[in-house]
């Protein structure tokens, strides 16, 4: 039987108080990780790991590059490890590309971008020490197929494909597998915005005729971080039942 089990592993999902992050903390802990949870608000972060058996809440913004290597270094002594990184945070800031604004493009691109590299850059030292390590960077179909209203945020999760193979190839070598999973329509706060026609209409677009769930995402995370998959690195995994094809 196919099972994942991740006991003994310790895992920092960042942008873990809600979504997609939420429900990845929570796929990690149920196959035996110990998770950081992670949010811009300490109170918040908190509440959420005392709900996740063995889970510890931290205040990062991943935007101040400070932040996220105060972060792997918290993570580090509190767990004594840290093992599985998945940089999952991410932003919006739509407009079409001519009204687009220098800091909307500039806000997005850090939180969905800069913050992978600077988390991957902090936390792979250990990784490479006790040669074993998982990075999960959480990018998009849109990353992919590009999107009308969202040239920062495509670009961002264009770009986390470009990192993910770079570290993939240069850290094969210590054992360390670098993959990126790709969310299509997924029900969260990012989504709930849009009016029930823009929903309608997208959900027609889905082969499989009905938006993702959190889980969805959480499980093909689970996935590329067990030893089921310890011969798949610099993949992009596209979770978003067709969508992209
Ligand atoms: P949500 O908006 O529901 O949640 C975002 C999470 O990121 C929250 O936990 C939030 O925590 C955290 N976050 C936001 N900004 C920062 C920051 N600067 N520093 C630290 N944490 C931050 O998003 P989703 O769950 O929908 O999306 C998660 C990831 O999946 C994103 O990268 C997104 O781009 C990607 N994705 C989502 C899709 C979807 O359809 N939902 C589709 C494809 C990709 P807090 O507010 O507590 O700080």
């Amino acid at each position: 039987m196919l099972s994942i089990d991740l006991t003994g592993k310790v895992a920092l999902v960042t942008g873990s108080t809600r979504g997609i992050g939420r429900a990845i903390a929570g796929t990690l802990t149920e196959c035996g990780a110990r998770v950081a949870v992670v949010g811009r608000d300490l109170a918040t972060a908190q509440a959420v790991a005392a709900e996740i058996p063995g889970a510890i809440g931290f205040a990062c913004d991943v935007s101040v590059p400070a932040d996220i290597v105060a972060l792997v270094q918290g993570v580090e002594e509190a767990f004594g490890s840290l093992d599985i990184l998945v940089n999952n945070a991410g932003i919006t800031r739509d407009n079409l590309m001519l009204r687009m604004k220098d800091d909307d493009w500039d806000a997005v691109l850090d939180a969905n971008l800069r913050s992978a590299f600077v988390a991957i850059r902090s936390a792979s030292r250990g990784m490479m020490k006790r040669r074993w390590g998982r990075i999960v960077n959480i990018t998009s179909v849109v990353g992919l197929m590009g999107n009308k209203g969202q040239a920062n945020y495509a670009a961002s999760k264009a770009g986390l494909i470009g990192l993910t193979k770079s570290v993939a190839k240069e850290l094969a070598s210590r054992n360390i597998l670098c993959n990126a999973v790709a969310p299509g329509f997924i029900e969260t706060d990012m989504t709930a915005a849009m009016t029930p026609e823009a929903r309608a209409a997208m959900q027609g677009e889905i082969p499989l005729e009905r938006l993702g769930a959190p889980a969805d995402v959480a499980r093909a995370v689970a996935f590329l971080c067990s030893d089921s998959a310890a011969y798949i690195t610099g993949q992009v995994l596209v979770v978003d039942g067709g969508l992209a094809m």
